[in-house]
C-alpha cells in the first residue's frame, strides 16, 4: 500500500509558490541590486552589460523573457531591472489581464523606458496577446473604434518601454510572441552554498541569529530554491526561540526541518510518495505523467512544475519518450532494492525534456 499525504501540493512546505506567509518577509528579503542578488551569474553578467548599454544611449532595455521553476527570483529580477534603469515598475499577471482594453490602459500609463512586468506571460489570451505585438515592436496599439463597416482603426502612440515576461513553461508561448522578445534568459536552481549565502542574508537582514552551520542545514533542503529557504528559515527560527536559545546552529535547523517532515535532501511526504508510487506502483517506470497524476490525485502540471525539476536535478526522476522512470539513486534514497531488470540507469538522464 501506498501512503496517503496528510498534506496536499497548495500547502506544503516545500511549495515553491508564493503562500500567504511569505508575502511580507518577501518585500523585506528582495535584493534590490545586481551586486545584491546572489547565484545566477551568467543572467547577472549578461545582464548588467545591457543595462549600462541602454543607459548609456538612454534607450529603454530590450524585451526579456524570464523563465524557470516559481521561485528563483524572476520577480525579483525583473525589480532590480527596474532599479538599475532607474526607471518604474508595473507589475501584473497574464492571467489577471482579462480584456484588451486592460492592457491598453496598463500601456498607456507607462512613462519612457518603463518596466512592465508580466508574471504567467503564458496564460495571455489570445486578443490580448495581439494588442501587445505592435505596442512591443512599434509602441503603439490600435485601437478599433465603432462596430460593423463604419468602424475605424485608430493607432495610439505609447512611451518605449521594457516588457519582461515571465514563466515556467517557455514551451507553451506562442511564436511570434517568443520572437519578439531580444533576451530570453533561463533561471537555474540555485546550489547549496549559494543557498547558503542567501539564508545568511535573509538570516542579517530579519535579525536571526544563526550560525553558518546551521545556514547550510536550511539551504541542503532548500530544493534549490530561494523561496523556500526563507520560508523554512523562519519556521526554524520559531524552534530556535522554543526549544533553544534564539541562535539557529545545525543542530537546531537538523531538528526543526525533520519534525516538518523535510528530508536531508529537501524531499518532503509528496516527492517521497511521487517515487514511492513509481517505484512501487508502476515497477520503477516509465509511467506516463498523467496516469501518475492521476494515481496520485494530483494535477499533471502540479507534478511537472513543483516535483519533477527538483528530482530530476537530483538524479532521481528520469523523463524518456515512454514516461517517467525512477533512478538507481531514487531506489537507494528511498530504501527499496533496484530489481536487476530495470532498465533506467543514472546514465540514461539526458536533460532532454520529452512529452
Ligand atoms: P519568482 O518570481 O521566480 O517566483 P521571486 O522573485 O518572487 O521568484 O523570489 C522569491 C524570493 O526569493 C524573493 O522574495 C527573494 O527574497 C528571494 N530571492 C530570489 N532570488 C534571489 C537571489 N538571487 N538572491 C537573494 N534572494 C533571492
Amino acid at each position: 500500500m501506498i501512503e496517503t499525504a496528510d498534506m496536499s501540493f497548495e500547502d506544503r512546505m516545500v511549495t515553491p509558490q508564493v503562500i500567504e506567509e511569505d508575502r511580507e518577509a518577501e518585500v523585506t528579503l528582495r535584493p534590490q541590486t545586481l551586486v545584491e542578488y546572489i547565484g545566477q551569474d551568467k543572467v547577472k553578467e549578461n545582464m548588467a552589460i545591457y543595462i549600462e548599454a541602454a543607459k548609456r544611449r538612454g534607450d529603454p532595455l530590450d524585451h526579456v523573457l524570464l523563465y524557470g521553476p516559481p521561485g528563483l527570483g524572476k520577480t525579483t529580477l525583473s525589480a532590480i531591472i527596474a532599479h538599475e534603469m532607474g526607471v518604474n515598475l508595473r507589475v501584473t499577471t497574464g492571467p489577471a489581464i482579462e480584456k484588451a482594453g486592460d492592457l491598453a490602459a496598463i500601456l498607456t500609463n507607462l512613462q519612457p523606458n518603463d518596466v512592465l512586468f508580466i508574471d504567467e506571460i503564458h496564460r495571455l489570451n489570445r486578443q490580448v496577446e495581439e494588442i501587445l505585438y505592435p505596442a512591443l515592436e512599434d509602441h503603439a496599439i490600435d485601437i478599433i473604434m465603432g462596430k460593423g463597416p463604419s468602424a475605424r482603426s485608430l493607432r495610439l502612440d505609447l512611451n518605449p518601454f521594457t516588457l519582461v515576461g515571465a514563466t515556467t513553461r517557455a514551451g507553451q508561448l506562442s511564436s511570434p510572441l517568443r520572437d519578439r522578445f531580444g533576451m530570453i534568459l533561463r533561471l537555474e536552481l540555485y546550489t547549496t552554498e549559494q543557498l547558503t549565502d542567501i539564508v545568511r542574508r535573509s538570516a542579517m537582514l530579519l535579525k536571526i541569529p544563526c550560525s553558518i552551520d546551521g545556514a547550510t542545514e536550511i539551504a541542503s533542503r532548500a530544493r534549490g530554491t530561494p523561496r523556500i529557504a526563507n520560508r523554512l528559515l523562519k519556521r526554524v527560527r520559531d524552534f530556535a526561540d522554543v526549544i533553544g536559545n534564539g541562535e539557529i546552529t545545525q543542530e537546531i535547523a537538523k531538528v526543526a526541518l525533520d519534525r516538518l517532515e523535510i528530508d536531508a535532501l529537501g524531499l518532503d511526504s509528496n516527492d517521497r510518495r511521487m517515487l514511492e508510487m513509481i517505484i512501487k506502483g508502476y515497477g520503477g517506470g516509465p509511467v506516463g505523467l498523467e496516469t501518475l497524476a492521476s494515481a496520485l490525485g494530483e494535477e499533471a502540471v502540479t507534478l511537472e512544475d513543483v516535483c519533477e525539476p527538483f528530482l530530476m536535478q537530483l538524479g532521481f526522476l528520469s523523463r524518456t519518450p515512454r514516461g517517467r522512470c525512477a533512478t538507481k539513486l531514487a531506489y537507494e534514497h528511498m530504501g527499496y532494492p533496484m530489481p536487476q531488470t530495470q532498465s533506467p540507469t543514472n546514465n540514461d538522464i539526458d536533460g532532454q525534456m520529452y512529452f
